[in-house]
C-alpha cells in the first residue's frame, strides 16, 4: 500500500494509460479522481474501481477549460479532503504534415496538452501549498518529448514543452516539498494509438504492418510495445518516492527507442 491515504487526481484516466495508472494506484490504496471529458466514461472506471474495493470518483472535466478544472478540483477537495498526487495525462494525437496543418488544430492540440497541464498544475499547487503536506506532479509525456518524428508537428512542440513546465514546477515547488517530474512512453497500443496506425499507413502510403514495425517500433531495442502497466509502475514508483531528490526529470519507458 505505497499510496495509503493519498488523493490522485488523473486527467484522461477512462482510457488508456491514465486508467490503468487510476486501477494502479486505487490497488495501492489511494482515492483516486477520474477526471475525463465525458461524465459516463469517468464514472464506468470509477464505477470499476469500487467495485474491487477501491475508493474512486468521477469528474466531468474539459482539461482546456479554466473553470472545469479549477470546479473538479475544488469537488475533489470537498470530497476527499485535498489532492496529494496529479497525474496531467488527458491527451489526444492529431498527424498532419506541417504544411496542410490547420491552425484550429494546431491550437486544439497545444491547448489540450499544454493549457491543460497548466491549468491542472495551478489548481492543485494552489491545493498542495494550502494544505502544507507537499505533492507529487507527473506530466504523460513522451518519446516526443525528446525525439521528432515527421507528421507530429503540434504534439512533439506540446511535448517538449511539458519538460519545460515540470523543471519550473519542480522549482517553484520544491519549498513546499512539491516534485514534478515527466514520464515518456514509447508507443503504448491503446485508442490514441490505434487510431494512427491506419492514418499513419495512408499519409506514407505503406501498410499498417509496416507502420508498426518500420516506423513505431523501429527505433526500439527489442521491436516491443511498451503497456500501460510499465507506465503505470513508473508513475507508482515517482507518486511514492519519498524526497525532493528525484523532481523535475524525466523518464523514459520506451523499450530503448531514446536513451539519454
Ligand atoms: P487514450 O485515447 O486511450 O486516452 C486519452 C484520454 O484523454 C481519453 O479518455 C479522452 O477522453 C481524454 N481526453 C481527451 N481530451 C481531453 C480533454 N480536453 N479533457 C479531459 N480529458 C480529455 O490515450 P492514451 O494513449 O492513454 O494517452 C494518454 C496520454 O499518454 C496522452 O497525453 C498521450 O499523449 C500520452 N502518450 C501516449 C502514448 C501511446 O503510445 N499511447 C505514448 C506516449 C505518450
Amino acid at each position: 500500500m505505497q499510496l495509503k491515504d493519498k488523493v490522485a487526481i488523473i486527467t484522461g484516466a477512462a482510457s488508456g494509460i491514465g486508467r490503468e495508472i487510476a486501477i494502479e494506484y486505487a490497488r495501492e490504496g489511494a482515492s483516486v479522481v477520474i477526471a475525463d471529458l465525458a461524465l459516463d466514461a469517468a464514472s464506468a472506471t470509477a464505477e470499476e474501481i469500487k467495485r474491487s474495493g477501491g475508493r474512486a470518483m468521477a469528474v466531468a472535466m474539459d482539461v482546456t477549460s479554466e473553470a472545469q478544472v479549477d470546479q473538479g478540483v475544488a469537488a475533489v477537495v470537498a470530497a476527499f479532503g485535498g489532492v496529494d498526487i496529479l497525474i496531467s495525462n488527458a491527451g489526444i494525437q492529431i498527424i498532419s504534415p506541417i504544411v496542410d496543418f490547420t491552425f484550429d488544430n494546431w491550437k486544439k492540440m497545444l491547448a489540450i496538452h499544454l493549457d491543460g497541464a497548466f491549468l491542472t498544475t495551478r489548481a492543485c499547487m494552489r491545493e498542495m501549498i494550502k494544505a502544507g503536506k507537499g505533492g507529487a506532479i507527473i506530466y504523460m509525456g513522451s518519446v516526443h518529448s525528446h525525439e521528432a518524428s515527421p507528421l507530429k508537428s503540434a504534439y512533439v512542440a506540446a511535448k517538449h514543452g511539458l519538460l519545460g513546465l515540470a523543471r519550473v514546477a519542480a522549482k517553484e515547488g520544491a519549498k513546499d516539498h512539491i516534485r514534478a517530474n515527466v514520464i515518456c512512453p514509447g508507443f503504448v497500443r491503446t485508442p490514441l494509438v490505434d487510431k494512427q496506425i491506419p492514418e499513419q499507413a495512408a499519409a506514407l502510403h505503406i501498410s499498417e504492418a509496416e507502420v508498426i514495425k518500420n516506423v513505431m517500433l523501429k527505433e526500439t531495442i527489442d521491436g516491443e510495445f511498451t503497456t500501460t502497466q510499465d507506465v503505470a509502475q513508473t508513475a507508482l514508483w515517482l507518486a511514492a518516492f519519498p524526497s525532493t531528490a528525484l523532481s523535475g526529470q524525466s523518464i523514459l519507458v520506451s523499450h530503448g527507442w531514446h536513451m539519454q
